[in-house]
């Protein structure tokens, strides 16, 4: 190559370089977009101090109200009852997620809210009724539940609920339904294989749940992240902008149905007993709905509904345990 012929291809390589842009402007380009961030999240989280004060030295969560001997027949609500009062609206009002597969979602084909915890409502409703049908879901996020109990939104709250001591101040349950545990989702291609490898790095769950509150006291020190609904934090592991989400692992279980690419790690680290959460001020409320799990433990069916969600190899329920 001749020196002039250098000296052309040279500037060609630059004009080139610099994207073909005339000389003296700054070269164009779109400015970079920040990735799409849900409304209401937190990052890192606020941790709240669990309301409701100190837990109660005798409390057992796993304890709750006998029910009657014998349940009142369908359309046969004591007067005077929030079963009656219930009778008498023509519905059940029930607070529900609408975005966890399998648990509570909406179903895209029939535009229905489906789920474990639907089915398990429905059964009060048949047993007040004598229609499952006869309900009204409302859907929440899980830092809603304890107010829409307490300011009478709702008859009750069917939504993957931990029972604990602190929450017990503030609302009562019902036995135990379904005995979740937290554990760890992560991308297919991580290396991360359980809570303790997760220090230092960003992990997601729902606002006023159990898992943020427990991703934040792991001893590994995690960044903990919430967010209003649990489909928000499958969204944000799918981005890439945390490392994992953490949570009871019924519900990682239905993100990890949703995306192929996301599996669960590690063991469970705690221990989530599921109740129906429903107001102090109904206790006869509380005692039905036992009697109506009660029922359903013997008869089959909450068996029948967690095989039907969870497949053959559903745990059984657990046994009801009484504070008397
Ligand atoms: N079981 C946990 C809780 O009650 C997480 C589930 C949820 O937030 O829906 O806080």
């Amino acid at each position: 190559m001749t020196r002039s012929w250098r000296i052309v291809a040279g500037v060609a390589l630059l004009a080139l370089l610099s994207g073909c842009a005339g000389a003296g402007r700054p070269p164009a380009g779109p400015a970079p977009i920040a990735a799409p961030r849900p409304v209401g999240i937190q990052d890192p989280a606020v941790i709240p101090t669990p309301s409701g004060g100190p837990a109660a030295a005798n409390c057992d969560p796993f304890a709750s109200l006998r029910p009657p001997a014998t349940l009142p027949d369908p359309g046969q609500m004591p007067a005077g009852t929030a079963m009656a009062r219930i009778a008498a609206r023509g519905r059940l009002v029930v607070g529900v997620d609408q975005d966890t597969y399998l648990f509570g979602y909406r179903n895209p084909a029939t535009g229905q809210i489906e789920g474990f915890d639907i089915d398990v409502a429905r059964e009060v409703a048949r047993a007040i009724f004598g229609d499952p049908d006869r309900i009204q879901l409302i859907a929440i996020t899980s830092a809603q539940r304890i107010p829409v109990v307490n300011d009478g939104t709702v008859d009750l709250v069917a939504h993957t609920m931990t029972i604990n001591c602190a929450r017990l101040q503030q609302v009562n349950f019902s036995t135990v339904y379904y005995e979740a545990g937290q554990r760890v989702l992560v991308n297919r291609t991580s290396t991360v294989q359980g809570i303790g490898d997760l220090g230092g790095k960003k992990v997601c769950a729902a606002a006023g749940s159990t898992s943020i509150q427990n991703i934040a006291s792991a001893a590994a020190k995690p960044i903990p992240v919430s967010v209003p609904d649990w489909n928000d934090c499958l969204v944000l592991l799918q981005q890439g902008q945390v490392e994992a989400v953490s949570t009871d692992d019924t519900i990682l279980l239905g993100m990890a149905q949703q995306d192929p690419n996301t599996q669960l790690v590690g063991p469970r680290f705690t221990s989530e007993p599921y109740g129906l959460a429903i107001a102090k001020s109904s206790p006869e409320l509380v005692r039905f709905v036992n009697g109506v799990l009660d029922r359903m433990r013997s008869d089959g069916r909450l068996a029948g509904i967690g095989r039907h969600w969870l497949g053959a190899g559903a745990p059984a329920p657990p046994p009801s345990k009484y504070q008397d």
